[in-house]
């Protein structure tokens, strides 16, 4: 395997250590070093490890079988869940959240009949071509075309390209706490100028909240009082496996049927699976609007802490970014040395196992981590 693992998002030079087990807010590596997980496999281990719950609803299941070539009442119990959660009505899955991402461009581009993707600059949507940066290598030059990156925040940049361009533009596509691009939430104004500048245009407003559904009952942009016209999922809603989900309104999602013509086909040998449903659901029923409330209240106090001995945070809620000038892949192991996992780029993503100790502690080695670096022992 080249550098010996699979994926780009989670290497650290020289080499990653390799997990063997986990539990509640711990992971264990084959050195047998312990440590809090704040990674959480990238934000998607609500409950952390070995959620109890979880646990029972997919061991109960696997000896009924774990993939069909027919659907299951469980897609249907979940999509029911995610549209009584966020008011959109429609929902499928897929097997991550660059899927989702990737049938949501697709789906935009069929129901308007129009090519151009406007998205923001920094922000992670996945691996699909439609939404990688223009210069990525392999992307052909042609498919970097249909899509424009404007800085986030930018209204006058977005203003600009829906004055000139606005009859071309498909969809207007958005993380509104964008983790790549340093996990800032975008200002209301910003989010409400999107939907309006999409409404008075033609164009759909996908938001993607891949990493945001943690934030808030039905995702962050149910803070914002905005209605997307399509919504992408992935991470929590898998509970622990492979997941994405695309939800939009009826009108919208219409492209989806299999009877209509020319509609936009969705397969995937594994979507949807019982698996995937039934964990996502199981976790998701334990993440009350009371639970969302104390792990939000958690990473406040995280974050509090950190400002104070003089770190520098962003983020919200769950989620919190370590904004210092100091080398990441040193920072990581820093981090990983005093019994903290953390995202490579300095991400850290609380789950609901997690205390006010597990806070604390996660403080202090932060604080521990940051001040060794900037003391010069690079
Ligand atoms: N969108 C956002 C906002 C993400 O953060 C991610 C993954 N980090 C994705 C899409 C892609 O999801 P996946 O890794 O499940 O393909």
């Amino acid at each position: 395997m080249p550098r010996g693992n699979t994926r780009t998002t989670l290497f650290v030079p020289p080499t990653p250590p390799y997990a063997v087990s986990g539990s509640g807010p711990y992971v264990l590596d084959q050195r047998g070093h312990r440590v809090i997980d704040c990674n959480n496999n990238y934000t998607a281990l609500i409950h952390g490890h070995a959620f109890a719950p979880v646990e029972k609803a997919v061991a109960e299941q696997l000896p009924h079988g774990t993939a069909f070539g027919l659907p299951t009442e469980t897609e249907v119990q979940l999509a029911e869940l995610l549209a009584s959660r966020t008011g959109l009505p429609m929902w499928r899955f897929s097997n991550s959240g660059t899927e989702a991402v990737m049938t949501a461009v697709r789906a935009a581009r069929a129901a308007t009949g129009r090519e151009l993707l406007v998205r923001f600059e920094g922000s992670y949507h996945g691996t699909s071509d439609a939404v990688v940066a223009a210069n990525a290598p392999g992307v052909p030059e042609a498919v970097a075309g249909t899509s424009l990156a404007l800085p986030q925040g930018d209204a006058e940049a977005l203003r600009e390209v829906m004055r000139t361009r606005g009859d071309e533009v498909a969809a207007v596509l958005i993380d509104i706490m964008p983790n790549r691009a340093g996990l800032v939430p975008a200002a209301a104004e910003f989010v409400t100028l999107v939907r309006e500048l999409t409404r008075q245009h033609g164009a759909l407003m996908i938001v993607d909240e891949v990493i945001t559904f943690r934030i808030a009952e039905g995702g962050l942009h149910r803070e914002y009082g905005i209605e997307p016209d399509l919504m992408t999922v992935g991470k929590v809603i898998g509970g622990g496996f492979p997941v994405g989900g695309l939800g939009g309104t009826a009108e919208v999602m219409a492209i989806f049927d299999p009877l209509r013509e020319l509609g936009v086909s969705w397969g995937g040998t594994f979507s949807a699976n019982p698996m995937s449903m039934i964990a996502g659901r199981v976790a998701l029923e334990h993440f009350t609007a009371e639970a969302i409330e104390r792990l939000n209240s958690l990473g406040d106090q995280l974050r509090s802490g950190l400002t104070e001995a003089g770190i520098a945070v962003s983020g919200r809620g769950s989620l919190t970014r370590i904004r210092e000038d100091v080398d990441l892949p040193r920072l990581w192991w820093a981090l990983y040395g005093e019994g903290v996992l953390a995202g490579t780029n300095g991400l850290l993503a609380l789950s609901t196992p997690m205390t006010d100790d597990h806070v604390h502690t996660v403080t202090t080695a932060v604080v521990t981590a940051v001040r060794g670096l900037r003391g010069g022992n690079q």
